[in-house]
């Protein structure tokens, strides 16, 4: 392999920029030119390719974001679109393609591979709901500015005798919720996983407000309920102030955290090593504290995720 591309698509997450510098050097220190291909699989479709150097990726290590930009080109799932994609990568000569992104980018990563394309995906998403891999790049520093944002509506909470309800981003993966939760001491968690029981909630709060409690956490996963609306249910019952905070895209920026910035740089260069053996259509991972690799299309269409059901329980336990 000579030439090899980077992209990065789908929802951006701190640490994609560390990924991109590591696929960048890994590739350099073996001579293999790197062409970074900007705004994920539509500038791959417009031809928004270019060669980067040492020096492209410096200062990029601790900056949140992707430099390279991302999109969303649901275009993509159309075949003649990624047959000029592939045209585009083979006149510039570039052999293979790195793709940091959610579980979506794995998918045009798996239809370009199943063309006789090889990529490789790397986890690049703040969900954490990516097959294969026990922790995606950027979930650590979401859920540490989602554990910031919990920390503070504490303080608050308890100063005025409040219910706080905070909506967490996750798409259909309960685990930014569940680890803030633990971490941040909330009182009730709402996962995608677990069926919600709107009134079982309720009366549980409303139970412990008799019994004395005077502020409390709910932490709730995006898309599981209207967080505005339950808060009026709840302030109703309880005749306590309640009001929902939804954190939207702030969990998705900031600078990555130093698990990130080590797990993507990790990952980038295990990228590039999987290609010099030759191997295409694989999905880099961590698990158990180890860089592994599937058969992409196996990851996508075999692989479940296993659900953290001791993670899930803790929460119960403890709050
Ligand atoms: P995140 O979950 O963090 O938002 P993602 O990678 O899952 O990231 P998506 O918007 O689902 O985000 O996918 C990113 C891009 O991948 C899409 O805009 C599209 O270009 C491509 N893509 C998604 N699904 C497919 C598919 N079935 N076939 C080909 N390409 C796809």
């Amino acid at each position: 392999v000579q030439k090899i591309g980077v992209l990065t698509s789908g929802g951006d997450a701190p640490g994609m920029n560390a990924a991109v510098r590591a696929v960048v050097r890994a590739a350099l220190s073996k001579n293999i030119e790197v062409f970074g291909v900007y705004d994920g699989y539509l500038g791959l479709y417009n031809n928004k390719i270019k060669q980067l150097k040492r020096h492209d990726v410096s200062d990029m290590i601790n900056r949140g974001g992707t430099f390279l930009g991302s999109a969303r080109f649901p275009e993509f799932k159309e075949e003649s679109i990624r047959a000029k994609a592939i045209e585009n990568l083979k006149e510039h000569e570039i052999e293979a393609l790195v793709v940091i992104g959610g579980d979506g980018s794995y998918m045009g990563a798996k239809k370009l591979t199943e063309m006789g394309y090889p990529c490789i995906g790397l986890p690049g998403t703040i969900d954490n709901d990516i097959a294969g891999t026990d922790y995606t790049i950027g979930f650590h520093t979401a859920l540490n500015t989602v554990l910031d944002a919990i920390d503070r509506l504490r303080d608050t909470c308890s100063s005025h005798n409040r219910i706080s309800i905070v909506e967490i981003m996750g798409r259909y993966c309960g685990d930014l919720t569940m680890m803030a939760s633990i971490g941040g001491g909330a009182e009730f968690t709402v996962i995608p996983e677990k069926e919600f029981n709107q009134d079982d909630l309720i009366q549980s709060i409303s139970a412990d407000v008799k019994s004395g409690k005077k502020h409390a956490i709910i932490a709730i996963t995006e898309h599981t309920t209207k967080v505005n609306k339950l808060a009026k249910k709840i302030e109703a019952e309880t005749g306590l102030e309640t009001r929902a905070t939804i954190l939207g895209h702030t969990q998705r920026g900031g600078a990555p955290v130093a698990f990130d910035r080590i797990l993507a740089s990790q990952m980038g260069a295990f990228a590039v090593e999987l290609l010099l053996q030759g191997e295409g259509g694989r999905c880099v991972g961590v698990q158990s504290n180890k860089l592994v690799h599937h058969d992409i299309i196996d990851a996508i269409e075999n692989m479940p995720r296993p659900f953290k059901e001791d993670i899930y329980n803790l929460t119960r336990i403890l709050a």
